[in-house]
């Protein structure tokens, strides 16, 4: 979709198919905070350019998990927890597939219906068995979901979002997320959380993590692949970290051990500059309230996207009822659209969303409102 959109020589052009931030004029932006890190590295001559361990940097973990977890967490004190460096949030999701793969007894796994397009590709590739729950259907669907998980295999693996569910941006409530783990603690399920908008979706981290320590503080054992590309913009850097939290150290220590053995074959070791940055930010309370900011910030501009649509949608009597614009939350809604909208918006006004018709509200600003519901409303019509 991007190359297409690139192609594209409309001037009203509007990617919404993006799953990058971009500023309120539409372009890319790097965080200050990240800047100002990659300045002090740049003059750094205590920086070498040799290969980092198997795992990745030590206290760029160490304080990914702080992150997640909380420092006050049982698990992290009691040394149950291992981390690696990961090549992004894929990495991670793929670093914990081929972990169920190469030790879990029973190799299924559970994935939300609809999820992520490349969960599927993902754990296919690891030979996993892919089971889907229902999730999604003119809303979020509850009592299918609890009704999926309530018949799934004992002792098999189910894919979370952590929060700010792609494409849906619809996630439960705490109360709904407590009688989900209930039921995985009931049939020892092993939730294997996707996190990657941990932090964007409310613009705080701790409120997006509620659902991961739910689950951590109840002693389930669990997988959790952060991504540090869309909270921190580190997109091309490809920096996320994989925790698993074991119910021993021992286990932990073992499945450590694994997951080098993973990694060894794969790729030898991660990458350095992404994981300095953010290892940089995570280790000074200073640097971290900078980037809380700015990750406050872009939370913030989406959010007031969604309301201006939702305004002007209502405002020109666009058919359907666009709730879904502002109770959604995260990076994208999925509009209420069908596909021959969808197509005509793409071929005709050149507006581009991913053939779902999810809609990256990152793409909006006060530039394109206008056009953008016009030309929905022309479609709906
Ligand atoms: N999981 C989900 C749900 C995502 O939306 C994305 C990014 N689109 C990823 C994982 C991958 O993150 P990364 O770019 O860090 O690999």
């Amino acid at each position: 979709m991007k190359a297409l959109y690139e192609a594209c020589e409309d001037k009203n052009k509007a990617d919404l198919s993006i799953g990058e931030y971009k500023d309120g004029e539409g372009k890319s932006m790097v965080l200050n905070v990240v800047r100002e890190v990659e300045t002090d590295i740049s003059e750094r001559d205590d920086l070498t350019k040799d290969y980092l361990p198997i795992a990745g940097d030590r206290e760029f973990c160490h304080y990914a998990e702080k992150l997640v977890f909380g420092s006050k967490c049982k698990a992290l004190n009691e040394n149950r927890i291992c981390s690696v460096q990961s090549i992004g949030g894929t990495g991670g999701v793929r670093l914990a597939a081929e972990l169920i793969k190469k030790c879990a007894p029973k190799k299924i796994i559970y994935i939300p219906d609809p999820t992520w397009v490349n969960h599927k590709s993902i754990f296919t590739r690891c030979s996993l068995e892919i089971r889907e729950y229902g999730y999604f259907k003119n809303g979020f669907d509850f009592l299918h979901l609890i009704k999926d998980l309530k018949a799934a295999e004992e002792g098999s693996f189910i894919l979370l979002h952590a929060c700010a569910h792609n494409p849906t941006g619809t996630d439960p409530m705490p109360d709904e997320w407590k009688q989900i783990f209930d039921i995985l603690q009931e049939k020892n399920i092993t939730p294997v959380f996707d996190s990657a908008y941990l932090g964007f979706a409310t613009g705080n981290y701790q409120k997006d993590a509620l659902a991961i320590r739910e689950a951590v503080s109840r002693g389930i054992p669990c997988l959790v692949a952060q991504s540090f590309s869309k909270n921190l913009g580190l997109y091309s850097d490809r920096v996320g970290c994989l925790s698993v939290v074991c119910d021993s150290e021992k286990e932990a220590e073992n499945v450590f051990s694994q997951l080098k053995a993973i990694i060894r074959p794969m790729y030898s070791n991660p990458p350095t500059h992404g994981s300095l940055i953010a290892g940089t930010i995570f280790a000074n309370p200073f640097l971290i309230r900078k980037w809380k900011s700015e990750m406050k910030g872009m939370s913030k501009r989406i959010k007031d996207m969604r309301q201006l649509l939702y305004r002007e949608l209502h405002r020109k009597k666009t058919k359907r009822s666009w709730d879904q614009v502002i109770q959604q939350i995260g990076m994208f809604s999925y509009l209420d659209l069908e596909k021959e909208h969808i197509e005509k918006l793409r071929n005709e006004y050149h507006i581009f969303m991913s053939p779902s018709g999810r809609a990256s509200i990152s793409g909006v600003n006060y530039g394109n409102i206008n056009y953008i519901v016009k030309s929905i409303h022309t479609v709906l019509r």
